[in-house]
């Protein structure tokens, strides 16, 4: 049996993930709402992603006989100011994750849960692309201004993204 503050934390993480997920298809929903297309695909893509995230969680509860308990969820925000304001709060939402992730990283030491070291590992790699990924288009956006035609540009390169399942983790 798994060790209980871990599965808390980890089924707190697993309802984190998934609003993960409903928040960037929100984000999704609001890009098609104002005709940007690619960050529209790009949300949807990430929407995707975190889905996944959560059933990793979700199956390594599985596989450890932790009961996966799913908690409620909150309704998304559903508009934002300008597509660099809907940008800046994944930016924000991904470094909640991080230290998210860092939490169970340093609750799994403290309960000497080695188990769930490599797949914690994962996680914390994971956030760094994650982070740095949004940080980027952040950087993109503030550096457009009010260009029209650098928008597009911007939305026509996101838009190319496509969903592939993330590199397998050695916890698997
Ligand atoms: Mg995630």
């Amino acid at each position: 049996m798994m060790n209980k503050r871990v599965r808390d934390a980890m089924n707190v993480q697993i309802q984190k993930e998934i609003f993960s997920s409903y928040l960037y298809l929100s984000m999704a929903a609001y890009f098609d709402s104002v005709g940007l297309d690619g960050m529209a695909s790009w949300m949807r893509v990430q929407s995707q992603e975190e889905l996944f995230h959560a059933m990793k969680f979700f199956d390594h509860l599985k596989d450890r006989e932790g009961r996966v308990e799913l908690l409620a969820l909150e309704k998304p925000a559903t508009e934002w100011a300008s597509p660099l304001e809907a940008f800046k709060a994944a930016y924000e939402h991904e470094k909640m994750i991080s230290a998210s992730i860092n939490n169970i990283m340093t609750i799994a030491h403290e309960e000497k849960d080695y188990a769930a070291f490599p797949m914690l590992s994962w996680f914390v790699e994971e956030q760094i692309e994650e982070e740095a990924s949004v940080s980027k288009i952040v950087g993109e956006l503030e550096r457009l201004g009010s260009s029209g035609h650098g928008m597009m540009m911007i939305d026509r390169e996101l838009g190319v993204r496509t969903f592939t399942y993330p590199a397998a983790t050695t916890a698997e």
